[in-house]
């Protein structure tokens, strides 16, 4: 027999959750549990045990009983971790608040780590975080898609502000890289990718089971456009940062909804990848191949990337990294922007070099072409003779400049 949508009551452990749709259910339900509670004598906490009515109220008010105890009728609870409003249009909201909070903390104590190990390295950061953040910043994204912008922003600030910090990047640095150094998944795909993984484990489920008959129903709600859940799942899904096919609810299977959420992850790795390619700015990584174990070179679009972990000195490390992404000083960047010191300069080909007044102010020219300062290339010629006599393996060839070999 299929279940009755009146029939909920949700038990973890002591932690008990009646749902009824109308307020003589749920006095009925009180009155069964009142009884069941009597006969097995246990003791009910009437501290904790409170009404919330989500929807339109009715006046007057309609009084819940417990025995001879009235209960309070209040507007946020939280259950089993959940936090729950009925005062406003999203019942989660509060949920997004209490975990962005959280996640933030625990971000920081991560980082207040530094205080007496000294700087981590990416590989120890990127571990802490998906230990111990990532896991707030996902809490609850099952039974909450992200339909609306405002309340996952919050979390998605998180992620950035954290990553942004594992790589040492100031706060106008671009997005994408930090996903594509890390290896990280964008906080908004995770979410919706790991919602999709919950819908393909209701789908498996008997039609007698109390779970598959709500996904059931929020599906029959999706099709008629009425909220629901599996509406809002649509509804995430519009609004990843890639245009993505919408999911047929009407017809879906675990096996479906799994080929989904593997279309998902390709399209997101497509729009990683296009958005590394067409930016200017990321010329430096467009069309890299990663060091792989026992293995050519191949192109990654998201991985830790080898240098993060390879390059032992922090401040190397953290020089090749605002190189590779463009977040140093240099005049090709910094005359991006302008400022009260430097006008802005939207013509890259007059970003010139501060020695020699002709070449754009590139990495690639400063660190290596550019013999307009003496002092520059005297500390040029010794990096190379150190690096030729330390690395045999790379040892000059006659008749070839330096620089060149270099290049
Ligand atoms: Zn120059």
């Amino acid at each position: 027999m299929l279940p009755d949508l009146d029939d909920v009551i949700l038990e973890n452990a002591d932690d008990v959750l009646l749902v009824s749709l109308s307020a003589r259910g749920l006095r009925a339900k009180l009155q069964s549990l009142q009884e069941w509670c009597a006969v097995n004598f246990i003791l009910i906490n009437m501290l904790k045990t409170v009404i919330l009515i989500f929807g339109r109220l009715l006046e007057p008010s309609p009084v819940f009983k417990l025995g001879n105890e009235t209960l309070k009728i209040v507007n946020a609870e939280k259950y089993v971790g959940v936090n729950l409003r009925t005062d406003t249009q999203n019942i989660f909201e509060d949920h997004y608040n209490a975990k962005a909070g959280t996640a933030r903390y625990c971000a920081h104590r991560i980082m207040a780590i530094e205080d007496k190990t000294g700087r981590l390295t990416p590989k120890e950061l990127k571990t802490l975080y998906m230990a111990r953040v990532d896991c707030h910043l996902t809490h609850g994204c099952e039974i909450s898609p992200d339909c609306e912008d405002v309340h996952v922003h919050q979390l998605c600030d998180v992620q950035i502000s954290f990553i942004r910090q594992i790589l040492n990047l100031h706060g106008r640095s671009m997005l994408i890289p930090l996903y594509t150094e890390t290896g990280i998944v964008p906080l908004r795909v995770r979410r919706f990718v790991l919602a999709l993984g919950y819908l393909q484990y209701l789908l498996i489920l008997l039609p007698t089971h109390f779970a598959r008959a709500a996904v059931n129903s929020s599906i029959k709600l999706a099709a008629a456009g009425k909220k629901s859940w599996a509406k809002d799942l649509l509804t995430a899904a519009s609004k990843l940062p890639f245009p993505c096919p919408e999911l047929d609810l009407a017809n879906a299977t675990a096996l479906s909804v799994l080929d989904y959420a593997k279309m998902i992850d390709g399209l997101m790795l497509r729009w990683i990848q296009g958005e590394v390619d067409s930016s200017e700015k990321l010329y430096l990584i467009k069309g890299r191949r990663e060091p792989r174990k026992d293995m050519a070179p191949a192109p990654q679009t998201l991985r830790l990337r080898h240098y993060l972990f390879m390059v032992k000195t922090q401040k190397h490390r953290e020089a090749l990294t605002s190189l590779l992404l463009s977040t140093h000083l240099l005049a090709v960047e910094i005359l991006r922007y302008g400022d009260h010191a430097q006008p802005r300069e939207n013509d890259r080909s007059k970003r010139v070099c501060r020695f020699c007044k002709i070449e754009v102010e590139t990495p690639e020219h400063a660190l290596l072409t550019c013999d307009a300062s003496p002092e520059v290339v005297s500390l040029r010629t010794a990096f190379f003779g150190k690096l030729f006599i330390d690395y045999t393996g790379i040892l000059p060839e006659t008749g070839v400049p330096e620089r060149d070999r270099a290049v």
